[in-house]
């Protein structure tokens, strides 16, 4: 991971209190401990996370047995384990990244799963709030796909006021749980906050999602299959810029508001393939063009402009250099890789099916 450190410009602070991250395990959860537990030496952090496939405590090796931190297994869809861990930790803060986040699982699998944690999660959460008095902030943790696409030749970006017009399963699921908070928050004065952030890239990613994924295609000798004509573009933001607007918006965000977060790097699939393969020392020979995903956004692009004037939030890392750390981390991490893949199998087997349905690519090489 890259040191920055004296970033986090919070007014208040997370010292003394406890804060419930749910999903801690996860890529953007786990970054979010590490970050935190650097910055408060007197926190106190319980992770619950049910560890489901993307769900990997080798993540936080490092810290668990640092006596701020506690990890426990349960499924925030339960509403039994939600009320237990609300009752023995009585948290100050809480963060909820636990989710189903992939949407070609939600496409290719179902959206059960989704809508058990996605919606029905996030009430269990939201009604443990609502008793819990004690609680100063709970923060929902979203996505910019709630909001659709936006065309390619557009200068639009999504704001706070922008309907939700989510395409695929993933998408409406996370709608579903920002509508519940937003209800929550005018019927009961829950203190609940939304954040909507863009795609993010790090170092504890599950390699299913687009940069470790065609990562691990480099390493692997693979070509890194891209959906349609490659040009769906994404706002690419380092992880741990994203977990220090967390921060800020867990502690300075106002009750009831939404915060789109977001770097204004937006790059098309081709150009992230293009980069990646640049760092394997290959280029364009590396790639397959493959049937398209249903459902597929075209463009998402953040405003983050109510952010950076109301909490002061702005990016600091260099986009060319986060990449490439991101992508040597990859790289130098592959008994982390080869310990998942033998735990969940094959990353996106379903990019593989159009082969086996004999389907043509939508583009040659
Ligand atoms: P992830 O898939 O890496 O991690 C999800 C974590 O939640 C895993 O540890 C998993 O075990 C846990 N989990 C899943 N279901 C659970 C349940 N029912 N109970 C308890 N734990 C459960 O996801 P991520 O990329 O870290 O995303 C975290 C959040 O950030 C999600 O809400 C996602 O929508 C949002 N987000 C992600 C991105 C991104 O680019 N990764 C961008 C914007 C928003």
């Amino acid at each position: 991971m890259i040191e920055l450190s004296g970033f986090h410009n919070a007014m208040a602070t997370f010292n003394n209190k406890t804060i419930l991250v749910c999903g801690g395990a996860g890529f953007i959860g786990s970054n979010f401990i590490h970050y935190i537990l650097e910055n408060y030496q007197k926190v106190k952090l319980v992770n619950l996370d049910k560890l489901t496939y993307s769900g990997n405590l080798d993540n936080l090796k490092d810290i668990s047995k640092d006596r701020r931190y506690g990890f426990i297994k349960g499924d925030i869809a339960d509403e039994k384990i939600i009320t237990k861990v609300f009752k023995k930790h009585k948290p100050d803060y809480v963060i909820n990244l636990a989710a189903e986040t992939h949407v070609d699982r939600s496409i290719h699998v179902g959206a059960l799963e989704f809508i058990k944690t996605n919606i029905q999660g996030v009430f269990n959460i939201l009604e443990a709030v609502k008793q819990n008095k004690k609680i100063i902030k709970y923060l929902q943790v979203s996505t910019d796909e709630v909001f659709g696409t936006l065309s390619l030749d557009s200068k639009e970006k999504f704001n706070e006021k922008t309907a939700f017009d989510p395409n695929v399963p993933y998408a409406a699921t996370k709608a579903g749980g920002d509508l519940l908070c937003n209800a929550y928050h005018t019927t009961w004065k829950v203190p609940v906050v939304v954040t909507h952030c863009s795609n993010n890239y790090g170092p504890y990613q599950y390699p299913e999602k687009l940069i470790p994924f065609f990562t691990v295609r480099m390493l692997e000798g693979k070509k890194l299959p891209l959906y349609g004509d490659g040009k769906n573009v994404r706002d690419w933001i380092y992880v741990i810029d994203h977990c220090r607007a967390l921060e800020l918006v867990l502690l300075n965000g106002v009750s009831g508001e939404v915060y789109n977060i977001g770097a204004d790097n937006e790059l098309s699939n081709l150009e992230i393939a293009m980069m990646i393969a640049k760092q394997f020392g290959k280029g364009k020979e590396s790639f397959e063009f493959v049937p398209d995903r249903p459902g597929h956004d075209r463009r998402y692009a953040i405003d983050s402009a109510k952010i950076e004037m109301e909490l002061g939030w702005k990016t600091v890392y260099s986009f060319e250099r986060a990449f490439q750390e991101t992508v040597k981390w990859y790289k130098n991490n592959t008994v982390w890789i080869k310990k998942i893949q033998k735990k969940t199998g094959v990353f996106n087997p379903h990019i593989d099916l159009w082969k086996k349905h004999n389907l043509k690519p939508a583009i040659k090489n």
